[in-house]
């Protein structure tokens, strides 16, 4: 932070504070410091976007994705947070994958989703805006519009897969980004993988952390988990079942750790702690 401080025994004077430190600086006159100001704010503001991309490209906190569900009572009273494009691999109303050709990411100004044109050609007139018309995704519109067709689609039986894995991660054991190597070992795909705490033996793998489909699952159970001995500075563990073999690639010792431990515990059954208290001892 930068400010300044307005004493007038030190005329010119502004301060810059830190976590740890602050430092009090007098210019000569009262541009001068007004530069300075700028300049200083210019370079916070500069490296914090800096973090904070780095922060994005490398973990992102079950926290951050959970703020960004929307309350429907709420649509349209206030500007939403869009939801970030690299959050999201696919249409999160049609579930169709982005592709920057024909199926381009637009942002619902209503509840902020990450939806592609055909589920984000409507407008609706939104209270934050002065009621002024603004593109919409099909969902809000028929929800500002007092429709409630949408609540029946939402009673069908959904797949397997299609859970919202920001709802999915918000409650699980664990998450975080894993790479999942191929066969050759050379390459691999980097997924949001989540073990969910009301479904502990089902590890599911998102391409985006905020989809609303999984790509792919793996029952966990009969699994083994074994730790590899850290290799070339990769952090890998492997889930195998006989001739079945999964080989990940987490981003840290720790969070290797993490997973193995709790694929273990999962996997073997010990999942008594999970929610009612254990009764195996009271015959
Ligand atoms: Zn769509
Ligand atoms: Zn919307």
């Amino acid at each position: 932070q930068v400010k300044e401080m307005n004493d007038v025994e030190f005329p010119n004077s502004f301060l810059v504070l830190g976590k740890q430190k602050a430092l009090g600086l007098q210019a000569r006159s009262q541009e001068e410091m007004e530069a300075w100001i700028q300049a200083c704010q210019e370079a916070i503001s500069q490296n914090e976007q800096k973090t904070e991309s780095f922060k994005a490209a490398a973990s992102i906190p079950v926290q951050e994705i959970q703020q960004l569900t929307y309350e429907k009572a709420e649509l349209g009273k206030r500007a939403p947070q869009w939801i970030r494009d690299k959050m999201v691999s696919m249409c999160m109303r049609c579930k169709e994958q982005f592709n920057p050709f024909t199926r381009r990411r637009h942002h619902c100004r209503a509840c902020g989703y990450v939806v592609c044109w055909k589920c984000s050609d409507y407008k609706a007139k939104l209270e934050y805006d002065e009621n002024r018309l603004n593109r919409v995704c099909r969902d809000c519109y028929s929800v500002l519009q007092g429709q409630l067709e949408n609540e029946e689609k939402e009673d069908r039986k959904k797949g397997i897969l299609e859970k919202d894995s920001a709802e999915v991660s918000g409650r699980s054991l664990m998450c975080s980004f894993l790479q999942l190597l191929d066969k050759s070992g050379k390459s691999g795909t980097r997924g949001w993988f989540v073990i969910p705490r009301d479904e502990p033996l089902v590890l599911y793998m998102y391409a985006a952390p905020q989809d609303v489909k999984a790509q792919t699952s793996i029952p966990l159970l009969g699994y083994q988990v074994n730790e590899l001995p850290q290799n070339d500075s990769r952090h890998m563990f492997q889930l195998v079942q006989s001739k079945l073999v999964y080989t990940f690639v987490a981003e840290s010792e720790e969070q290797k750790k993490r997973w193995v431990e709790i694929i273990n515990w999962v996997a073997n059954g010990e999942n008594a702690l999970l929610g009612e208290e254990s009764d195996e001892f009271d015959d």
